[in-house]
């Protein structure tokens, strides 16, 4: 696949509570690089989490975006030439990645659950996502892979696994990336973040694994994410490594806090733009702090 020859960027915000004013931030670089780049910038509405999805966030999300100053030449209420852009209307797609990294063996069954991984991992740190560090249990174990065909013929290519599925990580080998906010970057697999889900037991595709294969096919050229995402970028360079595709370039904004220090989240409902805008809040006094303006060399 040839990389783009334009800038393309994209939003990627998860319908699974409110947009915050830390979201709108990061969200503001990746649209003014974009802008800065003369390039496009698509929303992608990453709506696999099905016990935390709701309807009704996709709704304010596009509303909360709109009134914020986003703009958008791709997405899932514009449409584009790589739609759909609803992740969950791309399941046959998910589904194709899968078999590839199935066929090339990067991946295994595993039947842990996370309180089993808890009480396994020896060390009790976890890495600086949250993650645990896997601690291999099901990697060597050899297990026959639980597979079952789909009896009904028009869906008959598809496969039921009834694990999920996990990377194995090349042990010891330094994940290095140039971000364009940090700088370097470096990641010891198997000391800084483990074996990874690609595919969860209940059938649904992982975050990594859906990010890679989207932002590699609609042809991003430079992922713009949260500073909390960096130990996932490690991961998602190993994805598009073992698919055969280009790495796109990337850019981790600061995370923004709140006074106590503590980082903006989804529970923080005051500070979400459906509650700033209900307060009369103007997107532009919103920004007014925020030393985002782009100058390229
Ligand atoms: N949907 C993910 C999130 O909201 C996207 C992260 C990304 O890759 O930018 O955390």
């Amino acid at each position: 696949m040839n990389r783009a020859p334009n800038y393309r960027g994209r939003l990627a915000p998860s319908p699974t509570g409110h947009l915050h004013l830390g979201h709108a931030r990061t969200f503001w670089i990746a649209q003014e690089r974009a802008r800065a780049h003369g390039g496009e910038l698509i929303l992608r509405n990453e709506d696999l989490d099905a016990a935390r999805f709701k309807m009704e966030f996709v709704e304010a999300m596009l509303q909360d975006l709109r009134w914020f100053g986003f703009e958008w030449s791709e997405g899932p209420d514009v449409g584009g030439p790589f739609a759909p852009y609803n992740q969950s209307e791309r399941m046959d797609f998910y589904r194709a990645g899968l078999e590839k990294l199935r066929a090339g063996n990067f991946i295994y069954p595993c039947t842990c659950s996370r309180k089993d991984i808890r009480s396994a991992t020896r060390a009790p740190h976890a890495n600086d996502d949250g993650e645990p560090i896997y601690p291999g249990t099901c990697r060597n174990k050899g297990d026959k892979w639980q597979v079952t065909s789909d009896k009904n013929p028009a869906t008959a290519s598809r496969i039921t696994y009834h694990a999920s599925l996990r990377f194995r990580v090349p042990d010891g080998e330094t994940i290095s990336l140039t971000d364009g906010n940090f700088g370097e970057q470096k990641f010891v697999a198997g000391k800084d973040f483990g074996d990874f889900v690609v595919w969860r037991g209940d059938g649904s595709p992982a975050y990594q694994l859906a990010c890679v294969l989207d932002d590699a096919v609609m042809q991003i050229t430079e992922v713009v994410r949260g500073a909390d995402l960096l130990v996932s970028t490690a991961r998602q360079i190993l994805l598009y490594r073992a698919l055969g595709l280009p790495v796109p370039d990337f850019f981790h904004c600061e995370l923004m806090c709140d006074e106590a220090g503590q980082r903006l989240a989804k529970r923080h409902d005051s500070l979400s733009l459906r509650q700033l805008r209900g307060r009369g809040e103007s997107p532009a006094n919103l920004r007014s702090g925020w030393k985002t303006e782009i100058s390229l060399p």
